[in-house]
């Protein structure tokens, strides 16, 4: 049951993203029918640059809605429940996430907090709960078999005792707009360090795949140019706003 660390996978973006952004962002200002137009868009009739600089534009404006139509699915292990427990809080989202019902985690690997492992105190301590959780699981399970209760049926019960530093795996696919504002809460400095850590490398990935919609993206300062937190919770980047 070694410390784990995480491991980001971009698995699927929407094809044709930027054709069909612009296509949703040209269906409200034109006359004509952009059905029309996609297959001239698809094979390259219109400039990227043409395209890029008309979403850029609306986009700024606040008109935000044309850019739901493109999606981004990521697989993600090496976090810890502690982090997916936050993820799914963001609601326009759709997870599947490892089931502790169906799979065992009588071996189960954690997530070891950086701060937690530069103190070898706290490290070994922490280690040693790991394990004697992981003992617990095994002998509950054991324990709800001879009275019956195997596989699934132990697994169910016995996860009670797992901590939030177990490791987990989730898919999770959310459309611009809402890994837009989903960055914009969790590459803050005030966002917790480990679902900063994804925030951060999933950005790296959107902006690598579509950057008319991600250069400029990242924590809620990064749009506004100030910090919207109070003088108490700035991480000093930018300004506070008075
Ligand atoms: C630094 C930080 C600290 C936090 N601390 C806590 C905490 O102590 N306790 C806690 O419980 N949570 C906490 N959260 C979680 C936070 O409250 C949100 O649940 C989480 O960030 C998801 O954001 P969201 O609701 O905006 O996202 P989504 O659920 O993806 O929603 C996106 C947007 O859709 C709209 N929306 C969605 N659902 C509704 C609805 N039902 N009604 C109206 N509008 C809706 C809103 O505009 C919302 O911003 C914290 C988050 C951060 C970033």
């Amino acid at each position: 049951m070694p410390a784990t660390s995480l491991s980001v996978r971009l698995l699927a973006v929407t094809p044709n993203a930027l054709e069909l952004i612009y296509a949703a962002f040209r269906q409200c200002y034109h006359a004509g029918y952009v059905g029309d137009m996609w297959d001239g868009l698809v094979a390259g009739e219109t400039p990227r640059e043409k395209q890029t600089a008309f979403v850029e534009r609306i986009l700024a404006s606040g008109h935000e809605s044309p850019v739901e139509h493109v999606s981004f699915t990521f697989a993600i292990e090496g976090v810890s429940r502690t982090l997916t427990h936050q993820l799914v809080r963001h609601r326009i989202a759709s997870y599947s996430q490892q089931s502790q019902r169906y799979v065992d985690a009588s071996d189960f690997d954690y997530v070891l907090p950086p701060a937690l492992a530069k103190i070898p105190a706290a490290k070994a301590r922490y280690e040693a709960f790991m394990a004697e959780a992981a003992a617990c699981y095994r002998d509950l399970q054991g324990l709800l078999a001879v009275g019956g209760r195997e596989g699934q049926k132990s697994n169910e019960d016995a996860r009670f005792v797992l901590p939030g530093g177990v490791e987990t795996k989730i898919v999770a696919t959310m459309n611009c707009r809402s890994l837009l504002h989903f960055f914009e809460l969790r590459c803050c400095m005030r966002a917790q360090w480990e679902i900063r850590a994804l925030a951060d490398r999933m950005l790296m990935l959107c902006r690598q795949t579509l950057p008319v919609i991600f250069a400029a993206a990242g924590a809620k300062c990064e749009r506004l140019g100030y910090c919207p937190e109070s003088e108490r919770f700035t991480c000093g980047k930018y300004p506070v706003r008075r």
